[in-house]
């Protein structure tokens, strides 16, 4: 596995966190699909903000107050940059993904009668691949307005097909939600072609971008989507910070759910008139050093390239996936998904739960249970799993030591 390619070994002397030992082994911190860490240079753009510039935006004439908007306007503008978005393309920030996709969920159903895009009668499409956040929040749709919600289901490698999406749609479907990596298998669905088919049959498109934006941000300008939705803490970025983007003209069919400062054009004692995009979507004041954060890990992703940390943690997962299935009665999800940035496996006779606390005391940091999409795990007749994800700073080495510790849980366990 030496060809695994290198990025600057220097890189990691970014993350101060993953020098320590757990343990008394050196971390290996292998569970980036729940959250990466942060580069000094992340770090640094936000103490900068908060001790030189920070203020409230948009309402001062003050120095403190223009130079705080104009970090927060900036930090969008990276972001645009980042996503590919276009003129007709709009971008707010969010606490993350969640809620992102609850702000598209409940915008589309909220604002009273007359007001609600989705009516009884209409139909939702969600993948099967789904982690919670982008199934809950339909759920909920469909039973506010009486729309009713179908599953474009995986087959039992867990793949979803655009033949079975064409079954499903028709012309009541007004939402189609999907991922862009399946944070429970690894799985990386056709999204491009499966969101041409559903917008092409007059739906609106939801894009979860979540487990893709560390090493492949999708492209707003080539893509049929109308919503895309990712979390800082997945790339790089701070905690609790987010981003929905996606065409002007379907972000405004949202009624907006933080209502209050920021928001409006106009407040009477009745009735107030909502402001346009972006602002009309982030009521309230945001967070603003994590939005420069959440840019400065945008511009880290872009210098180290995305291609080449694709590359690199493909070729983590697929050195995890050749050990992992030499030992026997080991199971690995998704095993044909070569894009994948993790590996999420099974093992005869022992808990997922026991063969984590193993691997901590080696040191290693890896997720086990249900990753947030049980439907998906009971539907591949799957329990809970374990899983390891990878991040630009991981090595072969760790890898190494990961199938190692896997070998060494399966003796004591079994
Ligand atoms: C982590 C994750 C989410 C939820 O992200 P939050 O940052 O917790 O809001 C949603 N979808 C996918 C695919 C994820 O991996």
């Amino acid at each position: 596995m030496s060809e695994t390619p290198l990025l600057p070994a220097t890189l990691r002397s970014q993350f101060p966190v993953l020098q320590q030992a757990i343990h008394g082994q050196p971390l290996a911190y292998l569970d980036n699909a729940a959250t990466t860490h942060m580069p000094l240079r992340v770090l640094q753009a936000m103490q900068d903000f908060e001790t030189r510039d920070r203020a409230n935006i948009h309402r001062g004439v003050h120095t403190l107050s223009q130079r705080a908007t104009d970090a927060f306007e900036g930090a969008r503008a990276t972001l645009r940059r980042f996503i590919g978005a276009t003129a007709e393309h709009a971008l707010v920030f969010t606490s993350g993904t969640t809620e992102a996709l609850n702000l598209v969920a409940q915008g589309l159903w909220a604002g009273g009668p007359g007001r609600a895009w989705l009516r009884a009668g209409d139909e939702i499409i969600v993948s099967g691949l789904e982690h919670h956040a982008n199934l809950i929040p339909w759920q909920q749709a469909a039973r506010m307005t009486g729309a009713q919600l179908r599953i474009l289901l995986p087959d039992a490698q867990g793949r979803v097909h655009a033949q079975t999406l064409a079954g499903l749609l028709t012309p009541r479907t007004r939402v189609f939600a999907l991922t862009a990596g399946a944070n429970a298998t690894g799985e990386r669905p056709p999204y491009e072609d499966l969101l041409r088919l559903a917008a092409q049959a007059g739906a609106l498109t939801v894009l979860d971008a979540a487990q893709a934006v560390g090493h492949g941000a999708p492209q707003l300008a080539q893509l049929d989507c109308d919503f895309l939705a990712f979390s800082g803490h997945k790339m790089y970025g701070p905690m609790g910070t987010g981003v929905l983007a996606g065409r002007r003209s379907a972000l405004e069919r949202l009624y907006p759910l933080r209502l209050g400062g920021d928001m409006v054009d106009w407040v009477g004692w009745q009735d107030a008139g909502f402001a346009p995009l972006p602002a009309r979507l982030e009521g309230g004041t945001p967070h603003v050093a994590g939005a420069v954060g959440l840019a400065a890990a945008a511009q880290f992703i872009t210098e180290v390239g995305a291609a080449a940390i694709a590359r690199h943690v493909q070729a983590l997962r697929a050195q995890a996936l050749h050990g992992l299935q030499g030992l026997p009665g080991v199971r690995v999800l998704a095993p044909h998904a070569t894009q994948a940035a993790l590996v999420s496996f099974v093992v005869d006779g022992a808990h997922p739960h026991d063969i984590g606390t193993l691997l901590d005391e080696r040191g290693i940091a890896v997720r086990t249970g249900h990753h947030c999409a049980q439907p998906l795990l009971d539907h591949l007749n799957l329990g809970p799993t374990t899983r390891a994800s990878f991040a630009l700073y991981n090595t072969a080495d760790e890898v190494q030591r990961l199938v190692a510790a896997v070998a060494h849980a399966m003796e004591v366990l079994q």
